[in-house]
């Protein structure tokens, strides 16, 4: 059992969408403290693991494992709850609310017990590591793209996760916001053991962020490895990069 703590780890998951294989058998994992990039071509899988994953779609066969502890089978909110968060590939903000409320409102779920004082102070931290601590009082839904994937990450944060799970967070981020994400990721990566999956299609930040890339291909994992060994390897280029 100790082999297994501080891990998630992800045996055989497999998952059957109506006669669609999205999944086979998929296995990796992820440590404390570790960067790992999903990548493959669209259609891959990459979204429907981290569903699995985080409990909005239930695995139809495989185990998924936090410290030795059996996640498949819980619901979202109990996946949630023990510890892995994760954002969306579309924003989902109350968009009529403040920046700060919107932290405020993910800092007191996950706290009931939290004073109104030490809440704020918790979502001004957070809005402060994702640099838009100057926009708390903005309405979230005025803010430009970029800025309020940024929200929904400190909402992400907010929940003290074990685990964070990134379905291209970076997806409409012009090469300035980009670089900003990039940025801010590592930095909070550095700060805390947080373990990240994160998805994109953006391949310098993957590169730049990760520190092992798993590649899915039709379902399945077609390889593994550190950044510089994915990018050289045959099999790879021929089924994602097309060359
Ligand atoms: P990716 O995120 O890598 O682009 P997805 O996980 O979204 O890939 O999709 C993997 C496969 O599963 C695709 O063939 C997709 O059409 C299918 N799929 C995804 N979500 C659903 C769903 N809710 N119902 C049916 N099929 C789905
Ligand atoms: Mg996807």
């Amino acid at each position: 059992k100790d082999a297994e703590k501080h891990m998630l780890r992800v045996a055989s998951v497999s998952k059957v969408y109506g006669g669609v294989k999205a999944l086979q058998e998929v296995s990796l994992e992820v440590a404390s403290g570790e960067i790992l990039g999903l990548i493959g071509p669209n259609g891959s899988g990459k979204s429907t693991l981290l569903a699995c994953i985080s409990g909005t779609q239930s695995a139809s066969s495989g185990s998924i494992r936090m410290d030795g502890a059996e996640l498949a089978g819980l619901p979202a909110f109990a996946v949630a709850q023990s510890g892995i968060a994760r954002n969306f590939q579309s924003i989902r903000l109350f968009a009529n609310l403040s920046v700060l409320e919107n932290v405020l409102v993910a800092v007191l779920a996950n706290d009931r017990t939290a004073t109104q004082a030490s809440a704020r102070h918790k979502a001004m931290t957070l809005l402060d590591r994702l640099a838009i601590a100057e926009l708390a009082h903005r309405r979230s839904g005025d803010l430009a793209y970029g800025q309020q994937r940024r929200v929904e990450i400190a909402r992400a944060l907010a929940l003290d996760p074990r685990f964070l799970l990134l379905d291209e967070p970076a997806a409409g981020m012009n090469e300035a916001e980009t670089g900003d994400l990039l940025n801010i990721l590592g930095q909070t990566m550095r700060e805390t053991s947080i373990g990240l999956i994160i998805v994109d299609h953006d391949m310098p930040l993957i590169m730049r962020l990760c520190h092992r890339l798993v590649v899915l291909n039709r379902g399945s994992v077609l390889a593994v490895g550190a950044p510089q060994e994915i990018q050289n390897d045959e099999t790879v280029r021929e089924a994602y990069f097309g060359r």
